[in-house]
């Protein structure tokens, strides 16, 4: 069976969406369907209570970093951008320079930035027991800094790491950009001042834009006129002390130059890294994980992405299958939303599905306050319930 493939499918915008129920058009609104979304019972025997949330993009547009279809997005701003493919990366060297001299550019800003109010409500939501899983498309492992007690599932991979793709070692990207800087002395001359000046920083994106610098959110960032063909990335240090065996039997060839870099006579000891690029296809534990997540749910909160990769939209498609509620909150379109919203009841609140068209920065936040404010007025409410110290008492009122 062939399996996905990480593409890009559309990179213009969806249409706008149907609001569901219609009174989500205000936050007071949309915290109401959402409340009642999550607190509902499971729609179907056979499914449990708690919700997994699928997040993308636009929930950490507010730790500074870029997304693709939003107001700042990447393909809005910079329509021309396409980022590297698997293909060209793994065949071509000039590729890879230019690759890891942008990305050299992009890690000072990325490790930089922190998670945000948005990753800090789903840790609370997974505190109160609402949510009980993650499944993210962001690679800058916001997710798990945030919330490591609510397990996240990284399905496109993250860029804390590098991995080779002879050995399939696992590497530090703090360590490897200490190995860059080192073969790259001009480059992290010109990094040292650009982040000086506030050119490379998250803090200020229109210092970036003034300066004609765009950074994507892969963590790579373009400089107009850099001299890419002039950089040196290491090799494997693994498969350069121990030469890999290559998918042929025989022995990979590990050559560096004196300072270390990985040379072109070399067929062997490549590490890129350790994120799922656009036309590579998801290891086949993370996409069977991922499937898990959605199993493991009753109900999947589809947060801050248009799910324009497949690998997300037949997640969500899968929860539709197994009769899961499903809530988007999204700003604009989302890929082929409105199967998700048939069948809804006209005038449900919330139970059976949500559509917020709002950004997830203020409204998360909001919703764990909401939740909280009305768990108190349910323990405000606590005579009416059975227990030990009570239970008298209501059936006296009830004989009464
Ligand atoms: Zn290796």
């Amino acid at each position: 069976m062939k399996k996905p493939l990480i593409r890009i499918p559309y990179t213009t915008r969806f249409p706008p969406p149907t609001l569901i129920p219609s009174t989500t058009s205000t936050i007071p609104g949309a915290l109401a369907a959402l409340q009642t979304f999550l607190s509902a019972p499971p729609a179907h025997p056979h499914l449990p209570a708690s919700t997994v949330l699928l997040t993308g993009a636009g929930l950490s547009v507010a730790s500074g970093l870029a997304d693709y279809r939003g107001e700042n997005g990447t393909y809005r701003v910079h329509a021309a951008y396409r980022p590297i493919y698997y293909h060209e990366f793994l065949s071509n060297h000039e590729a890879r320079k230019r690759y890891w001299a942008r990305s050299f550019l992009g890690w000072s800003a990325l490790r930089a930035a922190a998670p945000n109010a948005g990753h800090y409500a789903v840790r609370e939501l997974g505190r109160m027991g609402v949510v009980n899983a993650v499944v993210t498309q962001n690679v800058d492992s916001f997710h798990g800094r945030a919330h490591p007690e609510v397990p996240t599932l990284e399905l496109h991979g993250y860029l804390r790491a590098t991995v080779c793709t002879s050995c399939r070692g696992e590497f530090s990207r703090e360590e490897f950009q200490g190995e860059l800087a080192r073969l790259n002395p001009v480059w992290d001359a010109f990094l040292q001042e650009a982040v000086a000046k506030g050119v490379l920083g998250v803090e200020d994106p229109h210092a970036r834009g003034a300066a004609g610098v765009r950074m994507n959110p892969d963590g790579d960032v373009e400089v107009p006129g850099a001299p890419y063909t002039t950089f040196r990335y290491p090799a494997c240090p693994r498969c350069l002390g121990s030469s890999p065996t290559l998918k042929d039997g025989t022995r990979g060839r590990v050559e560096v130059d004196n300072d270390g870099a990985w040379s072109p006579t070399s067929n062997a000891g490549v590490l890129k890294p350790a994120v799922v690029m656009f036309g590579e296809s998801i290891p086949e534990h993370v996409k069977v994980a991922a499937e898990e997540a959605i199993d493991g749910a009753g109900k999947l909160l589809v947060l801050a992405t248009s799910m324009a990769t497949y690998s997300a939209w037949r997640l969500a498609k899968r929860a539709k299958d197994r009769g899961m509620p499903i809530g988007i909150v999204n700003i604009g379109g989302v890929r082929g939303e409105e199967a998700f919203f048939a069948h809804l009841e006209p005038d449900q609140a919330g139970g059976q599905g949500v559509r917020v068209d709002m950004s997830t920065d203020t409204l998360l936040p909001a919703l764990v306050e909401e939740l909280r404010n009305s768990s108190f007025r349910e323990a405000g409410a606590l005579p009416e319930e059975a227990s030990q110290e009570n239970e008298g008492a209501i059936f006296k009122n009830m004989l009464q």
